[in-house]
C-alpha cells in the first residue's frame, strides 16, 4: 500500500530553528489541525512531545481528544466549548459567550483586520465582564494575522491594532479582577519575519518544513517532513502505439516498460499532477492508481510539497492537507 514516511530528523531539525527564533521550546505552540496538515496527529503529536512541545493548536474537540495525553495545554480553535480541564476553547464571537458552560477554560479571539471572527475592539470590555460575571476562565487573548506573508505595511498596521486591544483587555481585566495568563498572534511567517512579540506563536507549516513568504525575506533552512510513497502493483511491455489509463490519454511513440502504482486521487494527490518526484505520469491520474515508465518496487510521488503545489498554482498547505488519513504513517 501506498505510505507515508514522517522523517523524525528534519522535524526535530525544524523545531531547533523555530525554537531558537522564539527563545525557547515553551515559547512554540504546535497547530495540529486538519490532522496536522495531513501528516497524521498521533505519530506528529507523539514526536513534539518527544521533543518537549507542550502547548498544540487543533481544530476540534475530536482532535484534542486523541492527544490529550500529549501536551499540557490544547487550544480547540473552532468548536463547541465545555468544562474540560485539558481543553481550551477559543471564542470566535461574543454570542458564543451565552452557550458557553461555567467553568469552560476559553481564550478570546480578537478581530484585528482580518474580518473573519473574533471579538471587535469595541466589544472588549463587555466581553470581559460578560467572563466575569458567568465565571468562565480567561486563559488567554489571542490575534491572528492576515498579510504576515507578504511584502506590505499591512502587518504594522494590523499590529497597532492588537497593541491597542492588548491595552484595553489589560485594563478591562483589572477591573474586573480577572487573571490572564497569556497572548499571542504570531503564525511561522509573522515569527520568522519578527521574532517573537507576545508570550508564544502558533507554528504550523514551518514546523513541517516549509514558509510560504514572499522571496524578500530571508528563507530559513527548512527540512520537509513528509514524502508520499506508492508500491508496484503490475507492469507490463507496451507496444508502439498502445494507450495508458481513462480516455487513453496517453500513447506509447515506441515499446516501453510501465507499470502501475498504488496511489491515486482518492488518497488526495492531485488529478492534475503531472509528475511525481522523478517520473512523468503516464495518462491520467485514477482514483487509486497511477502509471509511470519503469518497473521500480516502489517510487517517491512528492518529498517537497511546496514544489509541487507551486506546479499546480496552489500552496504547500493544500497539497498537504489533502492527503487521505488512511495512508499509513511510518517514522523514519
Ligand atoms: C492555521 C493557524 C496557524 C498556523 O499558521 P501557519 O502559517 O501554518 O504557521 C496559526 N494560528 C491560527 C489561528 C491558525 O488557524
Amino acid at each position: 500500500m501506498a505510505y507515508i514516511k514522517l522523517d523524525k530528523q528534519a522535524l526535530f531539525h525544524n523545531l531547533n530553528l523555530i525554537a531558537q527564533k522564539a527563545g525557547s521550546k515553551e515559547r512554540i505552540a504546535a497547530v495540529l489541525k486538519d490532522n496536522a496538515y495531513g501528516h497524521g496527529l498521533e505519530p506528529m503529536a507523539r514526536m513534539l512531545q518527544e521533543y518537549g512541545i507542550t502547548k498544540a493548536v487543533v481544530r476540534t474537540k475530536a482532535e484534542a481528544s486523541k492527544i490529550k495525553d500529549c501536551f499540557a495545554y490544547i487550544l480547540v480553535l473552532a468548536d463547541e466549548p465545555e468544562s474540560d480541564p485539558k481543553l481550551t476553547f477559543a471564542i470566535n464571537d461574543l454570542e458564543q459567550l451565552q452557550h458557553t458552560p461555567k467553568g469552560s477554560r476559553i481564550e478570546l479571539k480578537i478581530d484585528t483586520g482580518m474580518h473573519r471572527n473574533g471579538i471587535t475592539m469595541d466589544q472588549i470590555e463587555e466581553a470581559i465582564q460578560y467572563i466575569a460575571t458567568k465565571g468562565l476562565v480567561l486563559k488567554g487573548v489571542f490575534t491572528h494575522f492576515r498579510s504576515a506573508d507578504v511584502l506590505s505595511s499591512e502587518l504594522f498596521w494590523q499590529e497597532r491594532e492588537w497593541q491597542e486591544a492588548k491595552e484595553r483587555i489589560k485594563q478591562a481585566c483589572q477591573k474586573y479582577h480577572i487573571p490572564l495568563s497569556h497572548f499571542h498572534s504570531q503564525n511561522s511567517a509573522a515569527l520568522f519575519r519578527e521574532g517573537l512579540k507576545d508570550n508564544f506563536a502558533r507554528v504550523g507549516i514551518a514546523m513541517y518544513g516549509y514558509l510560504e513568504m514572499d522571496e524578500v525575506y530571508e528563507q530559513p533552512p527548512l527540512k520537509p517532513v513528509l514524502s508520499l510513497w506508492a508500491k508496484r502493483i503490475a507492469t507490463r511491455r507496451l507496444q508502439k502505439g498502445q494507450r495508458v489509463g481513462y480516455g487513453g490519454d496517453f500513447e506509447a511513440s515506441w515499446p516501453m516498460v510501465v507499470s502501475t502504482y498504488d496511489v491515486g486521487y482518492g488518497d488526495g494527490i492531485f488529478r492534475s499532477m503531472r509528475y511525481t518526484k522523478d517520473k512523468e505520469i503516464l495518462g491520467r491520474v485514477s482514483m487509486d492508481s497511477i502509471v509511470v515508465e519503469g518497473e521500480e518496487e516502489e517510487i517517491c510521488i512528492f518529498d517537497d510539497a511546496k514544489e509541487l503545489a507551486h506546479s499546480l498554482g496552489t500552496i504547500s498547505y493544500e497539497a498537504l492537507v489533502k492527503l487521505s488519513p488512511f495512508i499509513s504513517r511510518i517514522l523514519s
